[in-house]
């Protein structure tokens, strides 16, 4: 994802209040240093289990913590963080391989942010946007408005759009059809504007405008999360794992099944090694739940399956580039692609010391031709379009590289979730508990902030507040 959200319509009742997470911070020391606050006397004090130590299953277990309840965190990979993930190999500074931006300056993930006095930087001060469609590279202004005489944001445009025909009651489609359908969206006909907007959506929702449904995008509206962009100066993992501190956290502990069959629950690892609890939140990738790689006793109910089926799990991959030597403008912030690799920017947008790199984002159906690449294909994939772009060979700079490879990976497989058309409603009954035992939470299940780091939190916030009842 590459940009602060779109501007909201709609609310969510089950959102926790960046005040809650404020005082449930302060209760431990706003660093974790003290011991998790007492639970209260009439509280039940709860057995819980968290499957998946990304930033929702870190947040829902931190949270149960801080409230006096016995949490133990199983996780398949041998780190913390999920789609967050920090490479401090490639630059003198960090570059993320996941999640690389905090979107919005007002969302929850500052409460975390300040109370552990991590640095951030915004990114994009100073620099320009380009765009590259139909073999020529020009600045984004200049391109959208010869192309197609609107000013403003495009995808403010399609989203307001979107907006009328839902609030009209209009069917659901894929944003492109709406391109067609709604006579607001007529100056973005031209075919090559709908190339370049797809990859735009690509990168940002998982999802191009062939493939994500009107509604959902009406459903995802971000509302209330402000403006900006922003890193963490010290890498994305430096916040997971400060909200981690002092959790219960099992590595390379892949789960293989959950029963919820008799009282309270069992979770069975893949080596055999059981625990019991009284509850247990699953917050494992749309994707992992997709393919049924972790069996539920009882199974669960049709409606659950309809939800993990229908809703899109998007590949989402990055290939990051390290040059010998800059050849592209200095000032390049964002630049939008109608090629395979969708987007690129510079990692390193506002450090000092950054070298010359150059990260590409993709999503959609690009994504998934990504994803079947290896390494070494995706980085050459890399260096042929961006020869193609700036008008030379630009392999002769090139010194390292790496594919970050979500999409194939076996405890993601994706970047992030999105609505395809008729799959509108779906987050909320994902997050939807079963029974007294089982709770979910990830971002999946963030009908309103899906997708992004922040929606995580959230999301875990949500689960850990259904689970303490
Ligand atoms: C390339 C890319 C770029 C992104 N950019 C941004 C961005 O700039 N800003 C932003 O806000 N978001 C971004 N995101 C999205 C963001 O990373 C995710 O929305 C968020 O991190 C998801 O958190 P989660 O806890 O829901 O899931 P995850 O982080 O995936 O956590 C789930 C955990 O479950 C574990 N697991 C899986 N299977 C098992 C099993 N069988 N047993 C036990 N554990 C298991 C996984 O290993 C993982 O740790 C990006 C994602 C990608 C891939």
């Amino acid at each position: 994802m590459a940009k602060a959200k779109r501007k909201a319509k709609l609310t969510q009742d089950n959102l926790v209040s960046r005040r809650e997470v404020l005082k449930s911070l302060l209760a431990m020391g706003a660093v974790a240093v003290t011991a998790p606050a007492v639970a209260s006397q009439a509280q039940t004090t709860k057995r819980v289990i968290v499957i998946g130590a990304g930033a929702a299953g870190i947040a829902a277990a931190s949270r149960l913590q801080r409230e006096g309840h016995t949490v133990l965190v199983l996780e398949a990979r041998d780190r913390i963080g999920g789609r967050v993930n920090t490479n401090r190999t490639l630059s003198p500074h960090p570059i993320e391989l996941g999640a690389e931006f905090l979107h919005g300056d007002e969302v929850v993930t500052w409460d975390y942010v300040e109370a552990f006095g991590l640095r951030t930087l915004e990114a994009g001060i100073g620099s320009t946007s380009y765009v590259h469609s139909n073999g020529k590279l020009q600045d984004a202004t200049t391109w959208q408005r010869e192309m197609t005489g609107i000013d403003g944001s495009l995808e403010d445009v399609l989203w307001d759009a979107a907006d009328l025909w839902t609030r009209g009651g209009g069917e659901d489609m894929t944003l492109d059809e709406l391109i067609d359908a709604s006579e607001m969206l007529q100056d973005l006909r031209d075919p090559s504007v709908r190339r370049v907007l797809d990859n735009m959506y690509g990168e940002e929702v998982a999802a191009g405008t062939t493939q994500h449904g009107v509604y959902g995008i009406v459903e995802a509206a971000y509302d209330g999360d402000g403006s900006g962009d922003f890193r963490v100066q010290s890498g994305y993992s430096t916040l997971l794992a400060r909200m981690s501190t002092g959790l219960d956290i099992r590595l390379n502990t892949p789960v293989r099944r959950i029963d919820t069959s008799g009282a309270g629950a069992t979770v069975e690892a893949m080596d055999g090694t059981s625990f019991t609890a009284d509850a247990v939140i699953v917050t494992l990738p749309l994707a992992v739940l997709k393919k049924r790689a972790v069996e539920f006793n009882p199974p669960l109910p049709d409606w659950k399956w309809e939800a993990v089926d229908a809703l899109g799990a998007g590949k989402v991959d990055k290939v990051i580039l390290r040059f010998k030597e800059r050849f592209w403008p200095a000032n390049l912030g964002e630049l939008f692609t109608d090629k395979t690799l969708q987007v690129w920017w510079q990692p390193g947008d506002g450090r000092a010391d950054a070298p010359p790199i150059l990260t590409s984002n993709t999503g959609g159906a690009n994504g998934a031709l990504l994803a079947d690449l290896t390494a070494e294909e995706a980085i050459q994939l890399g260096l042929r379009e961006l020869s193609d772009i700036f008008g030379q060979d630009v392999s002769r700079f090139f010194d390292t590289g790496v594919f970050t490879g979500w999409g194939a990976d076996p405890y993601s497989g994706m970047g992030y979730s999105y609505v395809p058309p008729e799959a509108y409603g779906y987050r909320a009954d994902l997050a939807e508990p079963v029974g007294n035992a089982l709770f979910f939470a990830g971002e999946a299940t963030n009908s309103v902030r899906p997708a992004c780091v922040h929606g995580a939190i959230e999301s875990g916030l949500r689960a850990a507040k259904e689970v303490m009842g």
